[in-house]
């Protein structure tokens, strides 16, 4: 079953040029998959993650979100619908330093005025599952990048979103954090179904993936599904790449186990 529903999108961006960032772009992703989307510098892959969250409307086509149309939403019933369904990773952690890990992952619970009991719940469990028991307590400023990111994964969980959008999440981990962080990913997504679209320019964090989406010029260039081993999908991922020219994926701080 489609979650979300990607129909002929078209962003223009209007200025002193005009900007076609995105040109009638059309995909689907399955409830409970694990989805990387790939493309040179400059070919729409920002634009597409603010169009999927709703945080800039598409000049033409139209985005349906679990049955819902956020564009026939009011500003008030949209803000609400972001927070329910939608979980955020971005590269730099984005935790607020003033706030113990904690309270940076129960954060979103608290702005929905939650009993006290389901957070406890969540926050346990989440904690278990991420490796973060441990430091709970303790400051985003005295914990590694690694920690940090499995910190704002168990926040992005932590009111069940339909999806979790990650822009780069592994950007600024090295190798085994960004191992760590992506094996988390995939056992949210296997063991809480929890579905992700992921942007990243590195070719082994895709591998991590149920499929690639590639997109070039704002335009769908193709895709590809992960088979059994990681290794030759791996292998898929770089010819497709090297099909795509640009500068991407021409770096990668992991190494395949
Ligand atoms: P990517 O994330 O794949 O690098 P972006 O979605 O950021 O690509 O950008 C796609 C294209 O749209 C680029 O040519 C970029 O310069 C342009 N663009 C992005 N945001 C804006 C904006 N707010 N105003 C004008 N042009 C923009
Ligand atoms: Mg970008």
């Amino acid at each position: 079953m489609s979650i979300l529903h990607i129909n002929e999108v078209t962003k223009v961006y209007e200025g002193k040029v005009t900007k076609r960032a995105l040109n009638q772009l059309s995909f689907e992703v399955e409830k409970g998959e694990f989805v990387a989307i790939m493309g040179p510098s400059g070919s729409g892959k920002t634009t597409l993650l603010n169009m999927i969250s709703m945080v800039d409307m598409p000049t033409s086509g139209e985005i349906i979100f679990d049955g819902t149309k956020p564009q026939t939403l009011n500003s008030e019933q949209l803000a609400y619908f972001r927070r329910r369904q939608l979980g955020f990773v971005f590269q730099d952690f984005n935790l607020l330093p003033m706030l113990s890990v904690e309270e940076n992952i129960i954060l979103p619970l608290t702005l929905d005025e939650q009993p006290i009991s389901v957070m406890e719940e969540r926050l346990k469990s989440l904690s278990r599952k991420l490796d973060l028991t441990a430091i709970l307590q303790k400051r985003p400023n005295e914990i590694s990048g690694g920690q940090a990111q499995r910190t704002a994964i168990a926040r992005a969980l932590i009111h069940e979103p339909t999806i979790i959008l990650a822009d780069e999440p592994t950007g600024n981990l090295d190798s085994n954090a960004s191992r760590e962080v992506l094996q988390l990913l995939g056992k949210v997504n296997k063991e809480n179904g929890a579905t992700i679209v992921m942007v990243t320019h590195d070719p082994i964090a895709a591998s991590f993936c149920d499929r690639v989406l590639f997109i070039k010029d704002g335009e769908f260039f193709n895709e590809i599904y992960q088979d059994d081993r990681q290794q030759t999908f791996f292998q898929r991922i770089l010819n497709v790449l090297s099909l795509l020219g640009g500068h991407v994926g021409d770096f990668s701080s992991i190494r395949l186990p």
